[in-house]
């Protein structure tokens, strides 16, 4: 009799690239042979798998603590399993490397951001040694995405176009723990969407800390536009976003090609982060507000649909209130589909945290409540204006927990707003991953409701390659739950944490 496979689960923390970094971990465990737990019909799987991977991410708050909670509750597992592995990647990992065998002592193995690939390499030294492996590499080993991966979605796709950032943003981790910013090359990056898209991929996300910085690494400052201009060649790929720019490097070029590329969609997440040029300058984020309102301004000219969403940070130290007003007043004129809105909290390790000034969590709330009480107006404004449109829906799981009881499907229309669209008695169903036409019927403040068909109107579905592609997944053992893309949610902010965002967190 064979021993059944070695089961893994990877939990995940924080931002998009964790979650695209997870696929690759899940990737690579698989190919080492290992299956997933989630996979395992649940009578026959243990209360953990043999393999726990935590991806952690630096840039919450309490990222710490919460990660040797989790840690500790499985010691008892480890006490009684003691061939139980566990291992910890992701920023966490590369912040605090040794100090976490040696607060936790039960772990096993420790990888950092730049050596994901050697996951199960150190898994099987572990083992073999009986004794902790802590590897953390300075700079990047392989390029990330060169690594096996295991996809959460069969229609949607991330593709790394770059990792790491060379601007040093006070308030933010990143670059102290992903590093300098890597370029992946234009031909790499096309070959994997279109395998993405021979598997009926229809949407692909370009994935970069600072997407059009796309190019620092090979000498050309066009090469972003240039490659969503090539992704627009692709035959099949439906639609095209990426996350996140930076609006110092936003050139009308992106625009442009933004404007001229059919299968580019037309929403826009740029972070803002502060509306007043002096705390800009303290931030050292490099444009100014009168830089950030032309670019919207020139977008909205070339993409009048364009749904534009932003990331603020209110009470950065020393915000006065005229600071403060400043960013109502960008965002006034801004006019975003939606804003997440963080409190400023100290990240240890950042150049803000040790700056004087630190505003009191008193004022930082009040600022904050102003600020989304504002937004919340201007996104309901801006989503009752969609009344009366049809809208394209690329139909989801995982977007609707009321679904079930309102008889509705749920997805993404073309700008990235969530839709709930209501299935007509004995209409044709969608599948996730194909395309549903209706009309939106009301703009709710975090979402449209397109029930257009109830009363006659547009109720169209067009079965895609996508769907055939979660038809074909849905015949293999399970798997993990798909994911959601991982946009920025128009409309639909993340529940507010106070926590300070970096580019694609
Ligand atoms: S906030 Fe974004 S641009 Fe600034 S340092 Fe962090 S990752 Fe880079």
């Amino acid at each position: 009799m064979t021993a059944a496979p070695k089961t893994y689960d990877v939990r995940t923390h924080g931002c998009q690239m964790n979650v695209h970094d997870s696929e690759r971990l899940a990737g690579l465990l698989e190919t080492a042979g290992y299956v997933d737990l989630a996979s395992v019909p649940e009578g026959e799987r243990g209360d953990t798998a043999d393999v726990v991977v935590f991806n952690t991410c630096a840039v919450r708050e309490n990222a710490d603590n919460k990660l040797y909670g989790n840690l500790g509750q499985l010691r008892p597992h480890k006490q009684r399993n003691p061939d139980l592995q566990i291992a910890v990647g992701g920023c966490m990992a590369q912040k605090d490397r040794d100090t976490i065998v040696q607060r936790a002592p039960w772990v096993d193995v420790v990888f950092g951001t730049h050596n994901i690939g050697s996951l199960p390499a150190l898994l099987d030294r572990a083992r073999h040694n009986r004794e902790a492996q802590v590897e953390i590499l300075e700079s990047l080993e392989t390029f990330p995405s060169t690594l096996p991966t295991r996809r959460d979605s069969a229609y949607s796709g991330w593709t790394s176009i770059s990792v790491g950032c060379n601007n040093t943003c006070t308030f933010c981790i990143v670059p102290a723990l992903r590093g300098k910013e890597k370029d992946r090359r234009p031909g790499e990056i096309l070959a994997e969407v279109e395998a993405l898209v021979a598997q009926g991929v229809l949407e692909v996300t370009l994935l970069g800390q600072n997407v059009n910085s796309y190019g620092v690494e090979f000498g050309d400052r066009l090469a972003f536009g240039k490659l969503l201009r090539a992704c627009g060649d692709v035959k099949g790929l439906e639609r095209v976003r990426f996350t996140s720019p930076h609006p110092a490097a936003f050139t009308d070029d992106v625009i442009e090609a933004m404007a001229q590329t059919p299968n580019v969609m037309p929403s826009l997440h740029m972070p803002l982060q502060s509306g007043s040029d002096r705390v800009l300058k303290d931030m050292r984020r490099s444009y100014r507000s009168a830089k950030f309102l032309g670019i919207i301004e020139r977008v909205r000219d070339r993409i009048p649909d364009a749904a534009i969403t932003t990331d603020i940070i209110v009470g950065f130290p020393g915000e006065t209130e005229a600071d403060f007003e400043e960013t109502l007043r960008v965002v006034r004129e801004s006019r975003f589909s939606s804003a997440f809105t963080f409190q400023y909290s100290i990240r240890p390790g950042t150049p803000a945290a040790t700056m004087a000034d630190q505003i009191p969590k008193a004022v930082v709330q009040e600022r904050f409540e102003r600020l989304v009480a504002l937004q919340d107006e201007i996104s309901w404004q801006e989503n009752r204006a969609q009344e009366g449109r049809t809208v394209e829906v690329l139909v989801a799981t995982g977007e609707g927990r009321k679904d079930g009881a309102t008889d509705r499907i749920s997805g993404r229309a073309r700008d990235n707003r969530l839709v709930h669209v209501a299935v007509p008695e004995g209409a044709q169903r969608p599948r996730p991953g194909d395309m549903v036409s209706a009309d939106v019927t009301y703009g709710a403040p975090h979402h449209l409701l397109a029930d257009g068909a109830l009363s006659g109107g547009t109720y169209s579905v067009r079965r895609t390659a996508g769907g055939d592609a979660w038809e074909r997944a849905q015949a293999q053992p399970a798997g993990k739950p798909s994911v959601s893309l991982g946009m920025p949610r128009i409309g639909a902010p993340a529940p507010v944490t106070p926590a300070a965002p970096a580019c694609g967190a």
